[in-house]
């Protein structure tokens, strides 16, 4: 009978190897549907099929070269509005100019406004799984396509991608080891922290009901994060604008959104979204796979858990916005990541 670990650190050892062993293939469901789109396509197109399949990115296929060519992302979105709101004076003509665009214009956008294009990384099937979140995380991805090649024909083939959340979730379900995960949040410096020494956030993206959607938008791209806590004057967390938020906006030809204030985007959200998933930076990471487990966790908002007198004499409420847990803070720790490019 194997006992579980329940020192921190041999849990996490126990975890990587767990990763090491597991080839990528092993965490896909037995039978799953790919959505994969031609380069030609339109993106309004894509955009539809992507919400009518209820999933957020896809890849990419260039039928003249037979090969994969990157992935369709919320990035793209976000650049595509970022550039119409930039050069076109008539919202009508950028709407129109959308209905023509095809997901291989893409790139062209993402050149004219100067940001760099998605990352073109692939991993084959067999490959273990620790080396596809490496990859992951050098890449800044948060997804990864699983790429076969058919030498019969010599054709690449897409079999599936790999999420953070994907992996995670597979930990969560799989190691009995994260229960040994006893350490906290804070104790662990996972996510991003806003300072201590006084309550104006910094160094996390916020907002307010009253900025605007391009602010936000800006910030999404601008910071390379996915999502935006809104609070009201005193910290406290009253709901979160992320980028998936975005699609509906473009496939609505919404351009004018981007005027609107966050208070009138959220109330046209459909009622679908499932809501700001809060834990304190005294959760365990332990517990925070649990959660994991059993919930669709895309990040988590850290919220104090009682009233706390900062060192100038300021007191952040109960409530109040403390950092945001991304789930690639989490994979970071769990496969030892230190991101060298930060300083
Ligand atoms: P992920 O990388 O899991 O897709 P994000 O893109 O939201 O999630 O996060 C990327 C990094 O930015 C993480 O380290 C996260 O802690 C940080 N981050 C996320 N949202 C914010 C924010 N609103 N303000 C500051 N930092 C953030």
């Amino acid at each position: 009978v194997q006992r579980t670990p329940v020192d921190h650190d041999k849990s996490i050892e126990a975890i990587r190897t767990f990763l090491q062993s597991k080839d990528c293939l092993s965490i896909l469901p037995v039978s799953s549907k790919m959505i994969v789109f031609d380069t030609r396509l339109q993106v309004i197109k894509a955009l539809n099929a992507l919400v009518q399949n209820g999933v957020v990115s896809a890849p990419l296929w260039s039928s003249v070269e037979s090969k994969f060519a990157g992935m369709l992302t919320i990035s793209d979105l976000v650049h595509l509005m970022q550039y119409y709101y930039a050069t076109t004076s008539s919202y009508e003509g950028a709407a129109d100019d959308v209905e023509q665009l095809t997901l291989g214009n893409l790139r062209d956008i993402e050149t004219a406004i100067e940001v760099l294009p998605p990352p073109l990384h692939s991993i084959h099937p067999m490959r273990p799984l620790l080396e596809a979140c490496h990859i992951l995380m050098t890449s800044h991805a948060r997804r990864l396509p699983l790429i076969d090649h058919d030498d019969r024909t010599d054709v690449e083939v897409v079999l599936s991608v790999l999420t953070q959340y994907r992996v995670l979730k597979f930990i969560a379900m799989n190691c009995k080891e994260t229960l040994g995960l006893q350490k906290t949040l804070l104790e662990l410096n996972i996510g991003t922290y806003a300072s201590n020494s006084d309550t104006s956030l910094e160094p996390l993206a916020v907002a307010t009901m009253d900025t605007t959607v391009f602010d936000v938008v800006h910030q999404f791209s601008a910071k390379g994060i996915s999502a935006v806590p809104i609070v009201d004057e005193e910290g406290a967390v009253i709901n979160l604008y992320e980028t998936v938020d975005v699609i509906t906006l473009v496939r609505l030809g919404s351009y004018q959104s981007l005027d609107l204030t966050i208070s009138s985007a959220l109330a046209q959200r459909s009622a679908e979204f499932p809501g700001v998933i809060t834990c304190s930076p005294k959760e365990t990471l332990a517990n925070v796979f649990s959660l994991i487990a059993k919930r669709r966790v895309h990040r988590l908002v850290m919220v104090e858990d009682e009233d706390k007198t900062l060192p100038n004499g300021q007191i952040r409420r109960k409530g109040a916005l403390v950092g945001i847990v991304a789930l690639s803070d989490i994979l970071k720790h769990v496969i030892g990541f230190k991101d060298i490019s930060i300083n």
